[in-house]
């Protein structure tokens, strides 16, 4: 059986300050947690972190190119110079906010590949798509996009599967919802690379919370979770953290 390590994960999004920062770092310094934790603040604060071996950095966003005249944008090396291991990419709110494609992702992947950082790669259905049962098709099409695209990517990035009608909503999948998307994730990856696709992580997001955690994480294809809104209070996501897969 493929042993894979969980991977919980904290998207603070545009949100957070010096002293969520300062709480978080001291509240993870004292937990006891066998799993990967991972901390994707706004890029400013990467560096105020203090360097731990409890937990890891990441950013939200890279750019899709290496450097040059792009106002605003960050590049991969910046951000691996400022601490970052991972990077989230194809968030739904990049997707829907700021028009990001599969081909934007796979370009910014590119780039993260480059330096070494970890692309988390969200994929997930709205609430049109599942109500008309396409939400099998919907993944399958961004997955291709991705991962025919670039079969390599598989060995190297973490995938997140986020329903978009339950993020920031407070509604979550069913375990059950989860598992069967999460399990066919895994068994469309394999007619790629069926290694790879044994072991990939596979996150969950989408309004988790302490309460809701232990059954989404006792399924067997639920390697992990991308946690938005309960990741900003840091006794909620150390409970996150600390809870075992059963
Ligand atoms: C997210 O932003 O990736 C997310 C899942 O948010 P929330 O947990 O608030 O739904």
């Amino acid at each position: 059986m493929t042993v894979r390590r969980p991977l919980i994960a904290a998207n603070w999004k545009m949100n957070g300050d010096r002293e969520l920062v300062t709480m978080m770092a001291a509240t993870l310094q004292c937990i006891d947690s066998s799993h990967e934790i991972l901390i994707c603040p706004p890029v400013i604060f990467l560096s105020d972190f203090p360097k731990s071996t409890q937990y890891r950095l990441g950013a939200q966003n890279v750019s899709s190119e290496k450097a040059g005249a792009f106002t605003g944008e960050i590049s991969a090396d910046m951000i691996r110079a400022a601490g970052a291991e991972y990077v989230i990419l194809g968030h739904s709110e990049r997707r829907c906010l700021f028009a990001e494609t599969d081909a934007t992702v796979l370009q910014k992947a590119q780039q993260a590949l480059r330096v070494g950082i970890t692309p988390i790669i969200c994929f997930g259905e709205t609430l049109s798509e599942r109500q008309q049962e396409k939400t099998m098709w919907v993944l399958a099409q961004h997955l291709d996009a991705v991962y025919a695209a670039q079969p390599d990517l598989l060995a190297e990035s973490v995938i997140a599967y986020e329903p978009v009608w339950a993020i920031g909503t407070g509604l979550t999948a069913t375990p059950e919802q989860a598992q069967q998307v999460h399990s066919f994730i895994r068994q469309h990856l394999a007619r790629i690379n069926a290694d790879a696709a044994a072991k990939v992580r596979i996150l969950y997001g989408g309004s988790v919370n302490a309460d809701n955690w232990p059954t989404l994480f006792s399924q067997p294809d639920i390697d992990g979770a991308l946690v938005g809104g309960a990741s900003l209070k840091p006794a909620e996501f150390a409970a996150i953290c600390q809870m075992a897969k059963e």
